[in-house]
């Protein structure tokens, strides 16, 4: 062989490392180099699974592999480079060869060629370094993978610690923690329940649906002194959330394919404790929070006293038969917020939001925090004309608030902005429900969201 040739192939991979790329990046990369050597259509590579004793496609990990006749063939080969029988096999325009550390086979690359592979193509001569090679890139992109799950998971908690200095509703910080959990257990499905005070039920929480019935029949074996609960042959993990000696609830791990690894097992306990001491501070906060008027955030009206305030103000914009309007406010692709810069700083927008908000209203004006990120003003003695232009003004003075996160160290982000979609209504002294009021500005306010969102939409009847 040339040397050139092997400098080549060996550069491309050494290249592939430098850059630190992802799986798919490296079948790319391989199906590059290969190139030299053969009529490259495809390339895969399945590694073994140390906890299921699977193998799995490198790039959809998730995919089940299990019952077709690719992978007995596949199996049957990983089996040959086990035993060192060989270290390559050609099946027509098809060639096999093992993925090793140190010298143990842990995977097969599967290479579809264009056209027949002959056994004296000059690949062969070099076959022992492109293994090593080609292994090594593997590994090093597993090792990776590994500290990023793990920085993410402190990250994780970190984050659900953080997140009851600022809220202590129970609605809002569950599926906070939902989602967390979930985007590092990528390959899970995660679920979390609440039980029914009174009834030995569960109620899902977060997402927004569970399929699996044998799920509910697993959270009825969970008593006070539950630990882990490990079911399905190990593929449905049951972490009980017990909070002051009983059960609260429960996080579910569930995979169809895989069993959990008890690394994931180790990093659900670990979450699950942090979740136990979230949830028991912010009970107690919640009984705290029930004589309380203000929201802790934001320092607007809660919802509670929103409700309080709404009776009062329609029933005197009745008795007086004066104007009323109502103002609902969400801000756009919160979600992004969060999921890009953390919850902490979500939690500063909210707050900066909020209080640029106070600024352009009147002192008769009532804000209050109805949901997560959504506000509510009532607005007394005020025509529909006048709370559009509120509206307005409101909208504007939040796209063009920049919003410092400096002390938050994000890498290259020193302000960020949000924009808000508002959805107003008008109070009829007909209407025999006060809450028609709000209801009809929220729709208002999906409308705005509907059709593109940072604007106003004025409920119409
Ligand atoms: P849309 O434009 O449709 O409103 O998109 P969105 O991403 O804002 O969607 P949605 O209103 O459904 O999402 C609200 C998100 O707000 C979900 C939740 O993670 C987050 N959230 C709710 N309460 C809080 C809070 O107190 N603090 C933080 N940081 N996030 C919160
Ligand atoms: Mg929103
Ligand atoms: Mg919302």
């Amino acid at each position: 062989m040339n040397f050139q040739t092997l400098y080549d192939f060996s550069y491309s991979l050494i290249k592939f490392n430098e850059d630190n790329q992802d799986r798919e990046s490296l079948i790319n990369c391989l199906k590059k180099s290969l190139s030299m050597f053969f009529k490259i259509e495809e390339i895969k590579i399945f590694l073994m699974d140390e906890y299921s004793y699977l193998l799995k496609n490198f790039v959809k990990p998730w995919e089940n592999m299990g019952q077709n006749k690719e992978y007995d063939e596949i199996k049957k080969i990983f089996d040959d480079f086990l035993t060192k029988k060989s270290n390559f096999k050609i099946k027509g325009s098809v060639l096999y060869f093992p993925i090793l550390q140190k010298n143990k086979t842990l995977g097969i690359l599967k290479l579809f060629s264009r056209e027949k592979i002959k056994s004296d193509n000059e690949f062969f001569e070099i076959l022992p370094l492109a293994i090593k090679q080609i292994s090594a890139l593997c590994m090093v992109l597993k090792n990776q993978e590994q500290i990023n799950t793990s920085t993410k998971f402190h990250k994780t908690v970190r984050n659900i610690a953080k997140i009851t200095e600022t809220q202590y509703e129970l609605d809002y910080i569950l599926p906070i923690m939902g989602e967390m959990i979930d985007s590092f257990i990528s390959e899970h499905l995660i679920y979390i329940f609440i039980k029914n005070k009174n009834k030995n039920e569960y109620k899902l929480i977060w997402p927004s649906n569970c399929s699996d019935n044998k799920i509910y029949e697993y959270l009825e074996e969970i008593t006070p002194k539950s630990t882990t609960i490990i079911k399905q042959e190990g593929k449905t993990g049951i972490f009980p959330l017990i909070v002051d000696s009983k059960p609260y609830g429960a996080i579910v791990a569930y995979n169809h394919f895989d069993k959990i690894t008890s690394k994931e097992i180790e990093y659900l306990e670990e979450i699950k404790s942090q979740a136990q001491a979230t949830l028991s501070r912010a009970k107690s906060y919640i009984k705290v929070l029930e004589y309380a008027t203000l929201d802790a955030l934001t320092g607007y009206n809660n919802r509670h006293q929103f409700e309080k305030r709404l009776r009062e103000t329609t029933a005197s914009a009745k008795r007086k038969n004066q104007p009323l309007c109502c103002i609902m406010s969400d801000i756009d692709f919160f979600k992004k917020v969060n999921d890009t810069y953390g919850h902490a700083v979500g939690d500063c927008v909210l707050k900066t939001v909020a209080k640029t908000i106070k600024k352009e209203l009147r002192e008769s004006d009532i804000p209050s925090r109805y949901g997560g990120e959504e506000f509510i003003f009532l607005l007394p003695q005020t025509t529909p004309d006048e709370a559009l232009i509120v509206a307005q003004r409101l909208r504007k003075a939040v796209e063009n608030k920049k919003i410092n996160i400096e002390e938050y160290k994000i890498p290259n982000t020193k302000e960020i902005s949000v924009t808000i979609s508002i959805g107003v209504s008008v109070y009829n002294k007909n209407d025999k429900l006060s809450e028609t009021l709000y209801k009809n500005a929220d729709s208002a306010l999906y409308e705005a969201k509907e059709s593109g969102r940072n604007r106003v939409v004025l409920y119409k009847n």
